[in-house]
């Protein structure tokens, strides 16, 4: 693989000395071309990381560096005009009494070039609003002001684009549509950029990898497919999506669960938490199944059909379980059903922040 472009190294940044820190010795990288997700809930620290590599906090410890370039460090602080970074923010600040090329050419004010008009101009045309240069930002939708701000952070060409939250004013169709465009965008033209949100959906479409956060720190990093299926801890499977978690006896590559005896994602011994998602789960009528297990009998408590699949909350043996099928397992509340995984349970590490009390 090539030398990343970005290398973040076990930055730090206190806002209080007496307070835990904001963001707490995290490391990652991006590679070029890369999008990478930061997922996290609110408060986790995601702005005030973007802001220590972009460069408009200084990290109380740790290291930034662009390809060889080291742009903060102990005794280093490159200003956010010389990084070559863009940021792009969750409230576009689009100035209301600019036309929408004054607004993009405002994103060159730093910038000694012979044609920022050209520049703006071509910038506009990457986002599609090439015939928009004259509009007043307030006569456009809200995704079209997040084009003119991505515009206004695309102009002078950086290496790399911090997008914080950008989508999260959208409405919920619009929000889908745009991150579509801007995906699309990003890797046509072999852009590296960093987004930071706290919807999951979100981190999981966009990106090419997602690292999640919590309490200032990355809990896992790993693609898409990696968190959402095999999850390390216990806030991750949570965070993802809804989980059943089952208190399980393992010996080695199997454990005995309340649902019966189960493969697991990788070796185990003694008591483990094992995660199953919902559509790891599936049901059938108990004269199906030859010699039922006792453990995975159960009735269905509640029914949600959603056209295309079917979410099922069923009681068995004093717990419950949701069990996400396709529409061709078609119960019904009060019907006796077996449960049956489909996939091996994955083992949770318990969670280094959540063991720590304070
Ligand atoms: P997120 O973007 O994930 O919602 P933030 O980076 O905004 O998280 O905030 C992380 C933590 O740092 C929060 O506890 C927040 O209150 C605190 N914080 C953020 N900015 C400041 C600041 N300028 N001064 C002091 N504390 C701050
Ligand atoms: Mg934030």
């Amino acid at each position: 693989m090539t030398d990343p472009i970005l290398t973040v190294d076990r930055i730090t940044k206190h806002y209080e000395t007496e307070a835990p820190p904001a963001v707490d010795r995290v490391s990652f990288t991006v590679h070029d071309g890369e999008i990478l997700a930061i997922l996290g809930p609110s408060g986790c620290g995601k702005t005030t990381m973007l802001r220590c590599i972009a460069g408009f906090e200084r990290c109380s410890s740790g290291r930034v560096q662009m390809r060889n370039r080291t742009l903060a460090s102990n005794d280093t602080h490159v200003s956010a005009e010389q990084r070559g970074i863009g940021l792009v923010f969750q409230d576009y600040a689009l100035f209301p009494h600019l036309s929408v090329l004054d607004n993009v050419l405002f994103g060159l004010r730093y910038h000694d070039l012979e044609d920022k008009e050209g520049r703006a101009r071509k910038a506009l045309q990457m986002v599609g609003l090439q015939s928009y240069a004259d509009r007043n930002p307030h006569h456009l939708s809200g995704g079209q002001q997040q084009r003119v701000a991505l515009a206004r952070t695309l102009a002078p060409k950086p290496e790399l684009i911090l997008l914080d939250e950008p989508f999260s004013n959208l409405d919920a169709l619009l929000r889908q549509g745009t991150r579509q465009e801007v995906r699309t965008l990003l890797k046509d033209n072999g852009l590296s950029a960093v987004l930071v949100t706290h919807d999951q959906e979100e981190a999981l479409s966009f990106a090419d990898r997602v690292a999640v956060m919590r309490q200032g720190r990355i809990e896992q990093v790993g693609t898409p497919e990696e968190v959402y299926y095999q999850p390390r801890t216990l806030f991750v499977a949570q965070f993802l999506g809804r989980t059943n978690l089952l208190m399980s006896d393992a010996d080695g590559a199997h454990a005995d669960t309340p649902i019966g005896r189960l493969p697991l994602n990788r070796e185990a011994s003694g008591r483990v938490l094992v995660s199953l998602r919902p559509e790891h789960l599936t049901l059938a009528a108990p004269n199906d199944v030859a010699d039922p297990d006792p453990r995975t009998s159960g009735k269905v408590v509640e029914r949600a059909f959603k056209g295309h699949d079917i979410t099922y909350r069923v009681a068995c043996n004093e717990s419950e379980y949701l069990v996400h099928t396709s529409n061709r397992f078609s119960f019904q509340p009060g019907d006796r059903v077996c449960i049956r995984p489909l996939e091996p349970g994955v083992v949770l590490e318990s969670s280094p922040a959540a063991s720590s009390v304070d």
